[in-house]
């Protein structure tokens, strides 16, 4: 892509009523725009990073054997009726609407009732089993306070995963894989050393636990306590003599940290098949009802997360697997004509291409200092200079975006292309 081509310019300041890091950075860098208070749009540069995201989602929940699907924004009330959740009084986050005819509809917050009414349509024996499915949907979420940027939105990303199994062994199976897939999810995006599997209230079975995946970082909204040396954590709620008893666990063990809620998986046994009147046939031949777990990702919260773990003072640094592209390549002429403009516009053709993601700064108004500086706010991992200076120097001027050293690395041009192409 060419930087003189986006639409997004980089900008000087934030709105003023932006106090969170992780939206005053994605803002600045042409990632976002706000709508209002917990509501963003997503503009080219951030809808990269949260397809990227999506797709490694995708491909470990596929790798974990779930379809993906799309349910839509606007839901049933009835629907909602059968397991008590249209209450207002239980769940406090409903926007409503009604149609013409005067009938009230839900928008989307959650989707497991409607997953398991429609589910339920292709379920009767036990050789219907299991159905696991998964989707990327904007859930609206009528959220009293919106205060960290994408974190908390009224409006976001999630992927949401649902899964009906014949019995409790294999919803358990299924709940274990799904631990190991969001861990290689987190991992992947760079998030891995500082997320945790955390125990959290809620579970229906044996241990009475759910989990979440916390990913520690200041900007959070919880507190959980981090194990010093065993590799496992513990939400706020159940930390407590009960449970450190429970597990022979000891308090002295634990540190306090805050942490961004990234992900949260959840059993239901059998709570929710038969709030939902969802049963199937055995192979014995008796009617019993279906296993249910649910498994949530916050996909925009990530990108938050990323943003508010991994910038430094001068911008964002994006890991290299969610970056938007993966290498950024300025030119530092002021015109066409030269021979650096010319070598730089060359080395662009080669990349694209050989289909290798990279934004090419080819505006010639901008200074060089302009430049860098909008390079170091959008954090693209990888940098490749091309001027004047670093052809006399033997060619180009290389830097990783987290590296601290003010100048980059001077390499030969077939150097370079040799890091980026395959066959020259
Ligand atoms: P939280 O405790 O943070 O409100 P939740 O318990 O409501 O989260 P779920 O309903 O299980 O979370 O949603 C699944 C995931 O979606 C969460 O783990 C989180 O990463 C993300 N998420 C939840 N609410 C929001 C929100 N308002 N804005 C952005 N992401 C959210
Ligand atoms: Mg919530």
């Amino acid at each position: 892509m060419l930087q003189s081509k986006l639409f997004t310019k980089t900008k000087k300041d934030a709105p003023s009523d932006e106090t969170s890091k992780n939206a005053i950075l994605l803002y600045r860098a042409g990632f976002i725009h706000k709508e209002l208070a917990g509501v963003y749009s997503w503009l080219p540069l951030g809808l990269m990073v949260v397809n990227k995201i999506k797709e490694i989602i995708s491909q470990e929940m596929e790798a974990i054997g779930s379809s993906e699907i799309i349910m839509s924004t606007i839901q049933n009330k009835e629907i909602w009726e059968k397991s008590g959740r249209w209450d207002d009084e239980k769940v406090d986050v409903w926007f409503k609407s009604k149609l013409k005819n005067g009938n009230e509809v839900g928008f989307g917050w959650s989707h497991e009732e409607p997953i398991t009414e429609m589910a339920k349509s292709f379920v009767s024996s036990y050789k219907d089993l299991p159905i696991i499915v998964h989707q990327f949907q904007n859930k609206l979420r009528n959220e009293v306070r919106a205060k960290a940027g994408v974190m908390r939105c009224r409006e976001f990303v999630m992927k949401d995963m649902y899964s009906y199994f014949k019995n409790e062994e294999e919803l358990n199976n299924f709940y274990n894989n799904c631990i190991d897939a969001y861990m290689k999810v987190y991992r992947r995006i760079g998030l891995g050393d500082m997320t945790y599997v955390t125990s959290a209230s809620g579970g229906v079975f044996t241990d009475k636990f759910s989990h979440e995946f916390q990913t520690v970082c200041e900007a959070g909204e919880d507190n959980i306590y981090i194990h010093k040396i065993q590799n496992l954590a513990m939400n706020e709620e159940i930390f407590n003599e009960e449970t450190l008893n429970k597990m022979n666990l000891k308090k002295e063990d634990f540190e306090l940290k805050k942490a961004a809620e990234v992900g949260n998986i959840f059993n239901f046994g059998t709570k929710k098949s038969e709030e939902m009147d969802m049963y199937f046939t055995d192979n014995d031949g008796i009617k019993k009802p279906v296993y249910l777990g649910s498994y949530g990702i916050g996909v925009t919260r990530l990108v938050g997360v990323i943003v508010e773990a991994l910038s430094d003072e001068k911008g964002i640094v994006w890991p290299e697997s969610v970056s938007p592209f993966s290498l950024h390549l300025i030119s530092l002429a002021k015109n066409e004509n030269g021979e650096s403009y010319k070598k730089a516009k060359d080395v662009y053709e080669k990349l694209k291409s050989q289909h290798v993601e990279v934004l090419f700064d080819d505006r010639l108004e901008k200074s060089a200092g302009e430049k860098f500086g909008d390079s170091d706010l959008i954090g693209i991992p990888m940098r490749v200079i091309i001027s004047e200076k670093s052809l006399a120097a033997g060619g180009v001027e290389i830097k990783e975006r987290k590296s601290q050293e003010k100048n980059g690395e001077i390499i030969s041009m077939d150097q370079f292309l040799h890091m980026y192409l395959k066959d020259c």
